[in-house]
């Protein structure tokens, strides 16, 4: 079950409200994606979500219908009164806890308890999804599984492979903390208003082995560096920050170029610098 295009153009004029360019409102209506992501996300009664943006609850109902717990929240405050008219019956009953809030500035404290995982499912608004990604893998652990939908060049960037064009900053902070791959593509056309851009499902899993505290801060202050100059070798872009041996002594090619690096040599090019 999700909204049909009709029922969300209803909505919005009984509301009296257009979507938020700014917010990145582009609302899903088309049951069969909802069904498709509620599938990818592989969650039912005594699991927990996280759904960022639920907007006008296309995606929260179909998730609320599983069974699972959901935290949804929505930055936008015209938004809960359509939003608790879709899926009110659900917070009533405490399945469903609605926050209005900045998901890139809350105080995640507030949603995540001691002791509980979580998978995050969402539909992400499109100005804010990278960092957002990145942000919430690198601070906060209890966050496990993501189904998320995000445009098609960010989506293909965050899973890309050493090699690959598209491979850069976001690809190796997120390889650090996760394995992402692309699940799905979702034509422009199942969304009201149609954006201009094509989207895509990917599905991010948090690694299991433990991490060494500061290597990331390292670890992302020598990607940024090197990246930022894509085509020099990592002698020259590294050139200030350590020494060919160095390089050499971790077993990384001083003639080498950042996107030619796995993240098992990044984790070993941030030792140099520890
Ligand atoms: N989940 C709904 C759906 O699939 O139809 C709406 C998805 S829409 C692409 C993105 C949603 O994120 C909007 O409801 C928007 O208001 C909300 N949003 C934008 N920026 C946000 C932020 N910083 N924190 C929380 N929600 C945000």
């Amino acid at each position: 079950m999700a909204l049909t295009r009709a029922e969300i153009r209803q909505l919005l004029d009984d509301f009296e409200m257009g979507p938020s360019r700014a917010l990145g409102q582009n609302f899903l209506c088309d049951a069969g994606m909802v069904d498709k992501i509620v599938r990818l996300a592989r969650v039912g009664p005594g699991d927990h979500v996280i759904e960022i943006g639920p907007g006008l609850g296309s995606l929260t109902l179909g998730l609320c219908q599983t069974g699972v717990a959901v935290v949804a929240v929505e930055i936008d405050r015209y938004l809960l009164a359509p939003l608790r008219q879709t899926v009110g019956a659900y917070e009533r009953s405490g399945q469903l806890t609605i926050i209005n809030d900045d998901a890139m500035t809350l105080d995640w404290s507030r949603v995540i308890e001691p002791g509980i995982e979580y998978s995050v499912v969402a539909n992400l608004p499109y100005n804010i999804a990278t960092p957002l990604i990145l942000d919430l893998l690198a601070d906060q652990p209890a966050l496990k599984r993501w189904v998320v939908m995000v445009q098609r060049e960010a989506g293909e960037r965050l899973v890309a492979q050493p090699g690959s064009k598209t491979y850069g900053i976001p690809s190796v902070l997120l390889a650090y903390w996760a394995e992402a791959r692309l699940v799905g593509s979702v034509p422009a056309g199942l969304f009201f208003p149609r954006p201009k851009v094509e989207s895509v499902l990917v599905m991010i899993e948090r690694r299991g082995d433990s991490r060494v505290p500061g290597e990331f801060d390292r670890l992302a202050r020598l990607v940024r560096t090197t990246f930022g100059q894509r085509r020099k070798m990592l002698r020259r872009s590294l050139s200030g920050v350590m020494t060919v041996q160095a390089m050499e002594a971790v077993g990384i090619d001083p003639t080498a170029r950042p996107e030619q690096l796995s993240i098992d040599d990044w984790i070993r090019l941030a030792t140099v610098t520890a």
